[in-house]
């Protein structure tokens, strides 16, 4: 299949390939929207079968970051790269120095940051050759683990969820089944749901660590498999994509999703049975847009010569929130399921920019 055939070309404005001799970097950088600035998205070092492969989820991943940036109201557009090759072998300095220099050639369209089999200190390296990465490890526009952000904004979308549903401000009396629990993400949330009264069950395959958090947060445990035939009021899938769908959909209890793991849905039929169901999904993209809210910071920073700003990402995820409630106010009032409401939501913020890569000048 030919790059323009691909079903997950999508109008990408760019993609690029790259190749190192020296260090055996293949690499590829997909840019799918500048309309908003410059693309943002993190590298993944993943053994891929092929290139095909390889650029079918450079594509994908490109795409939705250009719909996270949109929704965040981030002045970003969506980018994403790739590296072929096995992150446990075959990383060095010297690979990702050369990635570096790849993305350099790119004149800043293109910003990367860490993702998966791709860590910080991998991205200093890169740093070496070129400004044009963040999530960055030192100095004062560093943002650092955006785990606690994202999980924030995952916590305040439950409650905007709670308040649509319930008609209440807290979460007391609601049980929530929180899968991931003891991850980065799923430990900051649990914490919080537990402090605003919510009942919580959880699992992970981290024993050591689900049953630290449990104690914290006075959970019940179930085994991993178990989550989907809890009792909850609210599911949060806080670990692997596509937990909801044709096995899972069937056993679910709940009136509401809302969770920080990405891609949840399997297909976006998916969502629209949930919706037929009166199930209330808040978009995943949406809801753990925290994180690159975070990151954002860094970058605003970096281009103004000022710091980290705790009080700017505030006032991101005050506006996220407010996307939060109109995607469930539109949704009810449309009849559409609130997925579909969120990339429109997206389409049309990406549609009122105008792209840097110079090919389309008029405003869309
Ligand atoms: P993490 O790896 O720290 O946490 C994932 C947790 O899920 C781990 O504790 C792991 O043991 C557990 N897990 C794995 N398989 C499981 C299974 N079958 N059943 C139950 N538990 C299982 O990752 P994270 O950074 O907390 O991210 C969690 C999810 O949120 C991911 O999908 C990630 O892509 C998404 N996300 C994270 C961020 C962020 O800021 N970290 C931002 C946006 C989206």
């Amino acid at each position: 299949m030919t790059l323009f055939d691909s079903p997950s070309f999508k109008n990408h404005e760019g993609v690029f390939s790259f190749f190192d001799e020296k260090t055996g970097l293949k690499a590829i950088i997909a840019v799918h929207s500048t309309s908003r600035g410059p693309a943002v998205g993190g590298c993944r070092m993943w053994n891929y079968g092929s290139s095909a492969e390889a650029l079918e989820d450079v594509l994908r991943l490109s795409r939705g970051m250009s719909y996270k940036n949109a929704v965040a109201d981030l002045e970003m557009g969506g980018g994403k790269s790739v590296i072929i090759g096995d992150a446990r072998t075959q990383k060095s300095p010297e690979l990702f120095r050369a990635f570096g220099r790849a993305i350099d050639t790119l004149g800043g369209i293109y910003y990367s940051a860490e993702d998966v089999g791709v860590s910080v200190e991998d991205i200093m390296y890169a740093r070496e050759e070129t400004e044009y990465v963040v999530g960055l490890s030192g100095g004062k526009e560093a943002s650092g683990d955006p785990s606690p952000v994202t999980a924030e904004g995952v916590f305040r979308s439950t409650l905007v969820a709670a308040k649509r549903l319930w008609k209440q401000d807290d979460l007391n009396g609601l049980t929530i089944a929180v899968q991931g629990s003891a991850g980065h993400v799923g430990a900051y949330l649990s914490e919080k749901l537990h402090k605003a009264g919510a009942r919580l069950v959880m699992t992970d395959i981290n024993e050591a660590a689900l049953r630290q958090i449990a104690e914290k947060t006075n959970a019940e445990v179930v085994a991993p498999d178990a989550i989907y035939d809890v009792q909850a009021d609210i599911y949060a899938p806080c670990a692997l994509g596509a937990t909801l769908n044709e096995q899972t959909l069937p056993r679910l209890k709940c009136k509401a999703v809302v969770g920080a793991a990405n891609n949840q849905l399997a297909t976006p039929e998916i969502g629209e049975r949930l919706f037929k169901a009166g199930v209330l999904y808040a978009p995943d993209y949406v809801v753990n847009a925290g994180g690159i809210i975070n990151v954002a910071s860094e970058m605003k920073a970096r281009q103004t010569g000022g710091a980290y700003d705790p009080q700017w990402v505030e006032g991101k995820l005050v506006g996220l929130m407010q996307t939060v409630d109109e995607i469930f106010a539109r949704s009810e009032a449309e009849g559409r399921p609130t997925h579909e409401i969120a990339d429109s939501i997206a389409e049309a913020r990406i549609a009122e920019g105008q792209c840097r890569i110079g090919l389309r000048r008029e405003a869309a």
